[in-house]
């Protein structure tokens, strides 16, 4: 992402984002544009973005599903994004009652600038042109998050949304292309927790988690930060502070940790209910099957998360995978013809899946942690279905209904709730004056 600002531009630029829960009515927004305001006074540039109002995203889902169950992915980009253009307006104008110059962009207007890939679509640049005039003019820039456009040629522009939790990364992305200071994140919760404190009430915040730990939790589930976000923070060196919008706390930051090879521990464990079982049974054990299964998947677009394979016997196998629920109708619409010519014996599904995961780079150091963790499951009566690993995760399929029993014993298990003591490297940083704790983004 291009650096924007010039050089002789002495003043701080801070990027604020403000979720669904943050601006849920209007009397919240209200109180966030009293944030907004208090920051501006400091005498700072202030870019803010925000998401839809509360559950606006999944009411408009909703209507869309009570029209039609197939919705056209453009008409439905079209339809998601006025969620985030309802509450920049009105951030906008709560700022302008309170006596601060601001005005609402929406994503293609702050020139944001996607692929085509409607409902799930990636950022392939920032022109931060018009942000930077605004800024330039005096005002608060009101980014509606979420969403950019995708341009074929210059009479062709779409709207297009960045999947769901999108504005966490139109923040990083923009606190990137404008080599902002600062990137806070502001939610529902102080911080990033060892677990999610809606589940386990002793989970604990973090002070500090690397962006490649904190990756792993996202893509697990762990939904207060999008993982793309948490990607593009660690590609173009934006330290991410993820904090409170209703208190004045210090919140956690996402950023290199020149410490995670020695904390060597579990960090944090992440839960995902959004998970879908497909098996193939007896399916004909000779080359070319998995293509012929994973092909047409792939080209519908539908992720598949882990793939087991069975050892064949007699000349069949079984073929498991798992994949997100909204994609269970579609796979099997697809799926169908492809068991009947190939000649598998059936395909079964369960939907009432979910995942729990363990992470932290001390993972990949120590044999251990597989071990205890299936312990503690086994001793909670949890039963294990499928197991995935990555050098610093383990993850477990297990039943939905066992999730918050899983998520309780495997915390308990790791002693999560107890402070990590600080490292040698930590206390020394802080007694030379800290270099670790500061979130200024060294883009
Ligand atoms: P926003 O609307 O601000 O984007 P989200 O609902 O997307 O907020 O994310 C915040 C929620 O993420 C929290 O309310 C919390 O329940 C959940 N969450 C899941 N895992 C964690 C975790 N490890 N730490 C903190 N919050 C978590
Ligand atoms: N409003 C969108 C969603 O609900 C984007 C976001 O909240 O970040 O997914
Ligand atoms: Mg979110």
């Amino acid at each position: 992402m291009s650096a924007a600002r010039m050089p002789a531009m002495s003043k701080s630029l801070v990027v604020q984002k403000f979720g669904g829960s943050s601006i849920a009515n209007a009397d919240r927004i209200r109180r966030v544009a009293a944030r907004i305001a208090r920051e501006r006074a400091t005498g700072g540039d202030l870019v803010v973005v925000v998401s839809a109002m509360g559950d606006t995203t999944d009411e408009l889902l909703a209507l869309a599903s009570s029209i039609t169950e197939d919705s056209d992915p453009r008409e439905l980009d079209m339809l998601l994004a006025t969620g985030e253009h309802q509450s920049a307006t009105l951030v906008s104008m709560a700022l302008h009652a309170l006596g601060v110059p601001a005005i609402a962009l929406s994503g293609a207007q702050a020139g944001i600038t996607t692929d085509g890939n409607y409902g799930k679509a990636r950022i392939a640049g920032i022109d931060p042109k018009r942000i930077l005039s605004e800024i330039e003019a005096g005002r608060v820039v009101i980014v509606a998050g979420f969403q950019g456009q995708s341009v074929r040629d210059p009479h062709l522009s779409e709207v297009t949304t960045l999947g769901r939790g999108g504005s966490d990364t139109t923040a990083v992305a923009v606190a990137a292309a404008l080599e902002a200071d600062r990137c806070q994140i502001f939610t529902d919760v102080r911080g990033i927790y060892t677990a999610d404190p809606r589940l386990v009430s002793d989970a604990r915040q973090l002070p500090v988690i690397s962006y490649e730990e904190m990756m792993e939790l996202a893509h697990q589930g762990a939904q207060v930060m999008q993982g793309r976000a948490v990607e593009l923070g660690w590609v173009n060196h934006v330290v991410i502070e993820v904090l409170s919008s209703f208190e004045d706390l210090p919140g956690t930051l996402i950023k290199e940790d020149p410490f995670v090879e020695q904390r060597n521990k579990v960090r944090g464990l992440a839960h995902d209910r959004n998970v879908a079982k497909v098996t193939l049974v007896e399916v004909p054990d000779r080359p070319g099957v998995a293509h012929a299964v994973f092909a047409p998947l792939a080209e519908a677009g539908v992720n598949v998360d882990t793939i087991v394979q069975n050892v064949g016997h007699h000349g069949t196998t079984d073929l498991s995978f798992t994949i997100t629920r909204g994609d269970l109708a579609k796979t099997k619409r697809i799926l169908e013809p492809i068991v009947r010519e190939l000649g598998f014996r059936e395909m079964t599904t369960d939907s009432a899946m979910a995942k729990v995961s363990i992470v932290g780079a001390g993972i990949q150091n120590a044999p251990g942690y597989a071990s205890r963790m299936f312990a503690a499951l086994a001793e909670a009566g949890v039963n294990i279905e499928i197991i995935s690993t990555s050098e610093i995760r383990i993850t477990c399929m297990i039943a939905e209904d066992q999730v918050e029993t899983a998520v309780r014993a495997l915390h308990k298990a790791f002693a999560l709730e107890e402070p990590e003591p600080l490292l040698q490297g930590e206390l020394a940083a802080e007694a030379g004056g800290g270099s670790g704790g500061t979130s200024k983004t060294g883009a």
